[in-house]
């Protein structure tokens, strides 16, 4: 249910208000909204900065972390005095200075799956901003369980790609990609990846999960967005659910 926008939200937020196709309706729908950011480094600073200053007015942060050195190049929620905190103290306090209208919960160690599930079930969008395929799994899984959309996140080297599953039937999940695709086995710990990547990825992630929650132009639902940052050039490819789906195929055998 809607609420009003005070007078403070109004002026805070009139760039998206003046948006024929956001507007008024979005908006509020956006400040009574609950969002899981899980994993606060390059891809989860990104977003969630623009979906804290965007107005999404309950924000999950979920990370185990803590801030080194080797993570100021991109993690833009950090700074050099935070070095040895906990990402998630980090980017709580980052965010609450760009904008103190919206709460923020923080969450500094992995959950297990009746914790993680019961959380995602409070949510309306789960950013997936993780760097490792177990709890991009996980997360995949619950997600799926809670019926609770997914906005996948990944970049490492010069590549980024975004893919958003709402986990309707006859839709596509995480584990639908990973077998037409391929897993991303290494992580940018390895690999490197070159700074603005993890915005432009962490921007569109934010940018697909305010159009979910404000119900405003076309989510690519079931696609998988590449980019290659070395030629500046996106590519999208069309998903198919996987018939065999250990997570989302609903054909149990029974026919
Ligand atoms: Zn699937």
């Amino acid at each position: 249910m809607a609420e009003r926008l005070t007078d403070y939200q109004r002026k805070r937020y009139t760039r998206q208000l003046l948006l024929p196709s956001f507007g008024f309706d979005a908006q509020e729908q956006l400040v009574v909204s609950t969002v899981m950011v899980l994993g606060v480094g390059g891809l989860g600073c990104a977003a969630a900065q623009y979906l804290c200053a965007a107005g999404v007015g309950h924000l999950i942060l979920v990370d185990d972390d803590s801030v080194e050195l080797s993570n100021l190049q991109r993690q833009v929620l950090h700074g050099e005095a935070d070095i040895g905190r906990q990402k998630v103290d980090s980017a709580h306090d980052s965010l609450l200075r760009l904008n103190p209208d919206i709460t923020i919960e923080t969450v500094a160690q992995k959950l297990a799956d009746a914790a993680l599930l019961k959380k995602i079930k409070s949510c309306h969008v789960v950013l997936d901003c993780s760097d490792n395929l177990d709890t991009r799994r996980q997360l995949n899984r619950l997600c799926f369980q809670a019926e609770t959309p997914l906005v996948s996140g990944a970049a490492i080297r010069f590549e980024g790609q975004v893919a958003v599953f709402t986990m309707q039937e006859s839709t596509p999940c995480y584990e639908c990609l990973s077998q037409r695709f391929g897993e991303q086995q290494l992580s940018c710990v390895e690999s490197g990846v070159l700074a603005p990547l993890v915005g432009i990825v962490g921007s569109l992630q934010a940018l697909e999960t305010l159009k979910l929650l404000g119900g405003a132009g076309t989510v690519p639902v079931g696609k998988l967005m590449l980019f290659d940052g070395a030629y500046s050039q996106w590519q999208t490819f069309q998903l198919e659910q996987w018939k065999d789906c250990p997570v989302c195929s609903r054909s149990t055998g029974a026919d």
